[in-house]
């Protein structure tokens, strides 16, 4: 999929009609398309929504849809209206914004043409509508706000996040360079940013959407200014200054939040004839601070697939897999939770035991588990109920389920009620049932259990709740008695036996006669229509009857829906209640779902420390453990421990043993303690960990257009400037994009990097640079190795997937070569090539065969040829010898001797 953004996103801009004897219609399609000119406009005609010029180009491009001509040159494409959410989710999943335009009039009572109005304006992170979300993401919109006027990575941004479809509504502040990562966690569909005087995109702001990938908006820079956006806030929230929300009115995320707000208020009211959408639901801005998370970078959260597998983009086979599907939550709001939580782990201890506390209760108490499970499942998304009322948009069915889901608040309070973890949540209910049970109740008493989709054609609320409507219902139900009572007089009357009453929406209600009978009509009835057989009659009576039951019809529609509109009004003013009992069921919704993850596949409740340890026992990587079963192998991990200090663990192995799952799945456990969730191990002591840092190869077919090595480079000089004490490092493979020696040297100095310092972090390095495990005597204590155990049967490898202390000297590069099914003459090739390259390193002299220590192998790499990829490190014989030369015990002369014999060994 592609974006467009800025003003490029926009349709280009509506040619005139090329057909100077335009319609009326037509002329009031370019009317709409000036106003909204940077939205493609779908304008209702009939029973289809039309599109013209280069907005129907696009239509046809991105919706697949066929290109006509309506008028000769003007090309048109169209979409029947019933179908219309499906085209109108792919145009603004597309990165586009749309303008709907409506008939607002009864084309049978148009003089001329018919009036219309953009009802609404759909942008990628402005809906609301629940054809047009999905369920389990967030669909969020931003505002940034660069906050210095130079371009460094540590410059200031302020960004504040919406979710129009919930109320949600943060501010905060990051770096420069952090804040895509930041915006991506939140779940940003959209990004809103000033644009220049002469109406570009800031260079900055272009990097920051391409680092996202979603849809840019340009506004007006005046819509920033801190003046006008502290304005739009105290307006809509009516207060004086911000400091109830505990913002100073000169707080620099003013002006993100106020242009966030400003382009809501525009979205959601696109006409300014018709009523403003209330946005009650919307939350004030409250300001969240990026360091209470655990940090992860989008890098990160890629490489460890936490929200979806690099493969596929799905999120089967991803961290937030495990918590889907039927261990996961039983609400929507809870869905979109949890996928926060694991995105943003926690990074204070007390805030990680109180969920685990949570957790622990419902894992050793079943019944409450049970109980929670009932009440939970199927409850229906208030949260997003409450965004649609908010903007107008709740339909009949959204008010019900809102009433249902409400009235569960009493059994979720009882079911927690005697879990002291839960204190605090049951004491939260009590107060939000004050607000919530009178409502629930009304909604229930006043709607029928199943009411239409729309409000339309009525039926939406019960008899007995209203006199007049009753009244008005009733005359309705009494037409059908009336009729037949009234066709039995005329029968009596006239002695007309085929008399018949009946009705017709063209020409409502009427007498029929046979054409043999009609001979026979009386003198009262005035004749309306003739069939072929028959002809039909109205009189007075029937005609006023026929008045009173439209009347009716009118009376108890509208009497509906004013009782709609008013409920729909109480519902509305409770929306920050109604939100606020969402979170708390999201919230005990994740902590369900993961104790019952936790005891389904029976993990452990992670102890959490201050000091920068990772003690691990049989830990497991929690998404190929549930794949692979028993056959999955379990492995210890320690850094920094009493028993195991280094803070490094080299772990070598051939290609496929299973390095990379190791040192993920530390990661794993490591990101799951601090959810609060319980982990795939034995035991587990995590020390609190500010962030993961990952270099993982497989990533390098994302980047295109940039060298991997490139890339595999910036984000090394990123870990090696950022992390600190307490971060966790994962690195996969470094160096591999380069020549050998290359590679080896810059994973040498970077593992050493990584190893020393005071407060160095903790780090899981794999590679097959088996070189490097020297460092472990070089770094006593501070570098570990590891390797993965293989069992070798003649010709044949094993995998034992083991973790094990020591190295590993062979890489089996082409035993694995075999078992991916290269041909048996290649492998044959390959393997007499090995040979033959060991044996030219040990005998006379290629370059770079002393490579020893990176220093050395660097010095060479600058004048010798690089070596072949898959050529073993052989250490020259003469390396040995000298190292063997035992200086004290020598001579001069011996010396001599020895070194003369060594220069002859190594030829010239
Ligand atoms: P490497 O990084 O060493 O090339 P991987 O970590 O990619 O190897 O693992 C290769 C395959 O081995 C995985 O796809 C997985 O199926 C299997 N594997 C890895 N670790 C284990 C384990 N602990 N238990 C069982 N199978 C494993």
């Amino acid at each position: 999929m592609r974006y467009r953004r800025g003003s490029a996103m926009s349709s280009t801009p509506t040619k005139p009609p090329k057909d100077p004897r335009a319609t009326p219609a037509m002329r009031q399609y370019f009317e709409f398309k000036k106003r909204h000119p940077d939205c493609v406009l779908f304008f209702r005609m009939g029973d289809f929504y039309e599109m013209f010029d280069d907005d129907a180009v696009l239509a046809n491009r991105v919706l697949g849809i066929t290109l006509t001509e309506r008028t000769a040159g003007v090309p048109m494409a169209g979409v029947p209206y019933h179908a219309v959410d499906g085209y109108l989710r792919k145009m603004v999943a597309a990165g586009y914004r749309v303008a709907v335009c409506e008939q607002v009039q009864d084309p049978r009572e148009a003089t001329g043409v018919v009036e219309r109005a953009v009802g609404r304006v759909l942008t990628p992170g402005t809906l609301s509508d629940e054809g047009l979300l999905d369920a389990a993401t967030p669909a969020c919109l931003a505002a940034v706000a660069f906050l210095d006027s130079g371009d460094a990575a540590d410059g200031r941004v302020a960004a504040a996040v919406a979710d129009v479809s919930t109320g949600a509504f943060i501010i905060f502040e990051a770096p420069a360079g952090r804040i895509a990562d930041e915006l991506l966690r939140s779940g940003v569909r959209e990004v809103l940013f000033a644009q220049t005087a002469t109406g570009e995109t800031p260079p900055r702001a272009e990097r920051l959407l391409d680092a996202l990938g979603v849809a840019g908006t340009p506004r007006p820079a005046w819509e920033f200014r801190p003046a006008e956006a502290l304005e739009v806030l105290t307006s809509h929230y009516r207060v004086s200054s911000l400091a109830g929300f505990g913002l100073r009115d000169d707080d620099p995320a003013v002006s993100a939040a106020g242009a966030a707000l400003k382009y809501l208020i525009d979205t959601q009211s696109p006409d300014p004839r018709s009523a403003r959408a209330a946005l009650a639901h919307l939350a004030p801005p409250t300001r969240a601070n990026p360091d209470d998370a655990l940090t992860l970078d989008a890098t990160s959260l890629r490489a460890l697939e936490v929200e979806r597998t690099m493969r596929t983009g799905d999120a089967d086979g991803s961290l937030l897999g495990v918590f889907s599907g039927r261990d996961g939550c039983r609400t929507p709001m809870g869905r979109r939770l949890i996928r926060d939580w694991l995105v943003r782990p926690l990074a204070d201890r007390a805030a990680i035991e109180a969920r685990q506390g949570c957790v622990a209760a419902l894992f050793e108490d079943s019944r409450t588990a049970a109980a929670l499970d009932e009440t939970l499942t199927n409850m229906q998304d208030a949260a997003r109920i409450a965004g649609r009322l908010g903007v107008g948009r709740a339909t009949p069915r959204d008010l019900v389920a809102l009433g249902v889901a409400l009235s569960r608040l009493g059994g979720l309070r009882d079911a927690i009620a005697a879990t002291p973890a839960f204190a605090g949540f049951a004491a939260t209910l009590d107060g939000q049932r004050a607000a919530l049970a009178p409502l629930a109740e009304e909604i229930a008493r006043t709607c029928v259990p199943d009411p239409p989709g729309h409000l339309r054609d009525g039926g939406v609320i019960a008899d007995g709740v209203d006199a007049e409507l009753d009244e008005a219902r009733a005359m309705q139900r009494d037409s059908a008695s009336y009729l037949a009572e009234y066709q039995s007089r005329l029968i009596a009357e006239h002695g007309l036996p085929g008399i018949k009453v009946g009705y017709n929406r063209v020409f409502g209600y009427y007498i029929e006669l046979t054409a043999a009978q009609a001979r026979s009509a009386p003198a009262s009835f005035i004749r309306k229509q003739t069939l072929k057989n028959a002809e039909r009659y109205i009189t007075p009576e029937l005609k006023g009857f026929e008045e009173k039951i439209t009347s009716a019809e009118g009376r108890a529609l509208r009497r509906e829906q004013d009782l709609f509109a008013a409920l729909a009004g109480r519902a509305t003013d409770r929306a920050p209640v109604i939100r606020a009992f969402a979170e708390t069921v999201a919230t005990i919704d994740c902590l369900a779902a993961f104790a019952r993850v936790a005891r389904r596949r029976r993990w452990t409740r992670p102890a959490i420390a201050e000091k920068p340890v990772i003690d691990i026992r049989d830990g497991a990587h929690p998404v190929l453990e549930a794949a692979l079963g028993d056959r999955f192998v379990a492995n210890d991990a320690a850094l920094g421990t009493a028993e195991k200090p280094a803070n490094l663990a080299l772990i070598t192995g051939p290609n496929m043993a299973g390095k990379s799952t190791y040192i993920r799945q530390v990661a794993l456990i490591a990101l799951l303690a601090h959810t609060g969730s319980f982990v795939p191990a034995d035991s587990a002591t995590i020390g609190l960990i500010d962030r993961i840092f990952t270099r993982v190869g497989a990533d390098d077919a994302l980047h295109a257009g940039q060298s991997t090595f490139m890339v595999e480079m910036v984000e090394t000089a990123n870990i090696l400037h950022h992390a600190t004490g307490r971060s966790l490092v994962i690195l996969d493979e470094i160096g591999r994009g380069t020549s050998t020696l290359d590679g080896l040297a810059l994973a040498w100095a970077i593992a050493e990097r990584l190893a020393g310092g005071d407060e160095p972090p903790r780090t899981l390095f794999a590679t097959h640079y088996h070189e490097l495990t020297t460092l472990e005597d070089e770094a006593p204590g501070r570098v570990r190795n590891l390797h993965v155990a293989v069992r070798e049967w003649g010709d044949e490898i094993v995998f034992l997937h083991r973790i094990e202390p020591g190295r590993t000297d062979r890489s089996y590069g082409v035993h694995v070569a075999r078992l991916a099914g290269l041909p048996a003459a290649v492998v044959a090739r390959a393997r007499e090539l090995v040979e033959t390259l060991t044996v030219t390193h040990e005998g006379s002299a290629p370059a770079a065969s002393t490579a020893h220590t990176p220093r050395r192998a660097g010095e060479r790499a600058a004048s010798a040829p690089q070596l072949p990829l898959f050529t073993e490190y052989v250490e020259h014989p003469a390396v040995a010898d000298l190292r063997a030369l035992d200086l004290d015990a020598m001579t001069p002369m011996q010396a001599f001797d020895a070194l003369r014999a060594i220069k002859e060994k190594l030829g010239d």
